[in-house]
């Protein structure tokens, strides 16, 4: 099994993350199934009533505790304004582009390529190969997992994981979290000359100046910064939507939506009870689409300092973007590493770089060498 020929194959099935994901994974179930893999399917509804399935597959013996999950997840992000078709893979200059390349189809094969590098009587501890849903849009296939799995309520979580996100094959022991929310004012349309308009924005403008109001505090405040992360801020990113209401129509409704990305030990309610008493405030709707924490493993965890000794590296990192290790690090020693860089991934003509399909699935059977041999 080639990690680069089978994301190719991956490519082709369109699996961002809002489209169900079945065709693909009934493909993977049969891959996984081929080399030797027991599989489970958690399967659930999304909020948009789509049917979404994540795989477990797992082979070695059953001999207790520790065991190995590599932990990847087969949805992406849109694909819009691509060159050529986002979903055929493309090899130009030695790089791979598709919708998914580097997140994180590609990683996802060379873990299956490693799972085929080893009999089940050679693997000591358990090997797993997780595929999740919907990580693009708040985790939830990883917390259908870890909620639902009849395979780890029988055997158990395994010891360690490693969530293969692109860091450049660097060991990433922290990451900020992620909490989305919205705020919608309501109003109603008419000619704007009648004066028989309501407009919305206009209700929504106090929330928004109180909004700035913590985005200043959060910027200027040196105590609210953690120069563990680059950079040592969060970003209380504040956005508005009323539709592309013409000027002269009063706004019917107008929504605003703000990305705060916690670290590790801030107060995250503090800011989101802010926000939500302000919107109470001013008889806005407040509604919290995404609330996950952010992660730290203790640099010194043995899964970090194994990590870091396999990369050949002094120390290991941070990264700003949020990962399934949110919900899989409450379950398992987690590491986050994987090829690719996050630069290349969701960018329209997004690639990887040919030579990370073997450095990946290398780095990865190590961590098998290590916890399951
Ligand atoms: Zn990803």
């Amino acid at each position: 099994m080639k990690a680069i020929e089978l994301t190719k194959t991956l490519i082709a099935y369109d699996t961002v993350s809002y489209k169900t994901n079945v065709e693909v994974m009934d493909y993977l179930t049969e891959v996984l199934e081929s080399i030797d893999c027991e599989v489970e399917r958690v399967e659930y509804t999304d909020s948009e009533g789509v049917l979404k399935v994540n795989l477990i597959g797992r082979k070695g013996q059953n001999s207790g505790e520790r065991g190995l999950a590599l932990l990847g997840h087969i949805d992406t992000v849109p694909a819009v304004g691509w060159s050529e078709n986002p979903f055929e893979a493309r090899i130009v200059d030695g790089k791979m582009y598709g919708r998914g390349s580097c997140d994180m189809k590609g990683s996802v094969s060379c873990m299956i390529e490693v799972a085929s590098r080893y009999s089940s009587a050679q693997l000591d501890a358990p090997l797993y190969v997780v595929i999740t849903a919907d990580e693009e849009v708040g985790y939830f296939g990883a917390q259908a997992v870890a909620e639902k799995s009849e395979m780890f309520k029988k055997y158990g979580f395994p010891q360690y994981g490693v969530v293969g996100e692109p860091t450049e094959l660097k060991a990433v022991y922290a990451h900020k979290g992620a909490v989305r929310f919205s705020v919608t004012a309501h109003g109603r349309a008419a000619h704007s000359s009648t004066g028989e308009g309501d407009n919305a924005t206009l209700k929504l403008i106090p929330f928004l100046s109180e909004m700035r109001e913590i985005y200043n505090e959060l910027m200027s405040d040196t105590q609210y910064y953690n120069n563990e992360f680059t950079p040592p801020f969060t970003d209380w990113n504040i956005t508005i939507n009323d539709g592309g209401c013409t000027a002269n129509i009063t706004s019917p409704k107008s929504v605003c939506t703000i990305n705060y990305r916690p670290m590790p030990g801030d107060d995250t309610e503090l800011w989101i009870n802010r926000a939500r008493e302000s919107a109470e405030k001013y008889g806005l709707d407040f509604d919290m689409f995404i609330n996950a924490e952010p992660v730290r493993i203790e640099p010194n965890a043995e899964i970090i300092q194994a990590a870091v000794e396999i990369t050949n590296d002094s120390k290991p990192h941070t990264v700003a973007y949020g990962t399934d290790a949110a919900v899989f690090s409450n379950h398992m020693d987690t590491v986050i590493i994987g090829p690719g860089s996050i630069l290349q991934a969701h960018t329209v003509d997004e690639w990887m770089a040919l030579d990370q399909f073997d450095l990946g699935s290398d780095i990865f059977s190590k961590f098998v060498e290590k916890f399951c041999l």
